[in-house]
């Protein structure tokens, strides 16, 4: 018969590649694993104290490492996955090597996806001479008296900050004022105000 082999899966959080291991239940027992990714920049440990395992597994979603306690049961036997303590998501697959590929793969893709969505939001803004010029002008229009005032007679605001926009928010109704700032014209509009008043929230 032959001996029976275990397979562990995560995901890098280095360099976010799908890192998998293999070792026999017997290897397992005998002694504490490690499974260490091509780049050198994570490794998924197992310890076993004869009671429980201990499974350390770099996580490729949050970045942290987790610890899981496990019962023998659960390791050596079947397909689990263990969460990312974050997110709540699985960052880690342990089972048969086709079913740990499958998962992992699945989660290989949406972590890309979700980097891909982070990065976007990140992207400076369009223009940055504007969007640095504009943000000045609404600093000297907020030192005014009532400079920036809501029509709902509120008179605290938030700002966002978007990528060809500001958004200012009142704080009292959650109305909002949108500010262009992608062009040069949208800089001289801006630049005619002395005020500026957020619409209000209709009824
Ligand atoms: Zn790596
Ligand atoms: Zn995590
Ligand atoms: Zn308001």
């Amino acid at each position: 018969m032959s001996e029976e082999m275990r397979t562990f899966g995560y995901l890098c959080p280095k360099c976010g590649k799908m890192v998998m291991g293999t070792r026999s239940i017997f290897a397992l027992e005998a002694a504490d694993a490690e499974i260490e990714c091509d780049c050198g920049g994570s490794v998924l440990r197992t310890e076993f104290d004869g009671r429980n395992y201990k499974i350390y597994v770099p996580c490729g979603i949050c970045g942290e490492t987790h610890m899981a306690v496990c019962e023998p049961e659960r390791i050596l036997r079947g397909a689990t996955a263990l969460g990312c303590a974050q997110t709540k998501q699985f960052c880690c697959f342990i089972g048969p090597e086709g079913t740990v590929e499958k998962n992992l793969r699945e989660l290989s893709i949406l972590a890309e996806k979700e980097k891909q969505q982070k990065d976007a939001e990140e992207e400076t803004f369009l223009d940055n001479v504007i969007m640095y010029e504009v943000l000045s002008e609404l600093k000297d229009i907020a030192a005014r008296k009532d400079g920036i005032t809501c029509a709902c007679g509120g008179r605290g605001y938030g700002m966002e900050v978007r990528r060809s926009a500001v958004d200012l928010i009142c704080r009292t109704c959650g109305a909002k004022l949108r500010i262009p700032a992608a062009t040069d014209r949208d800089l001289d509009d801006l630049c005619c105000h002395m005020k500026l008043v957020i619409p209000g929230r209709q009824g």
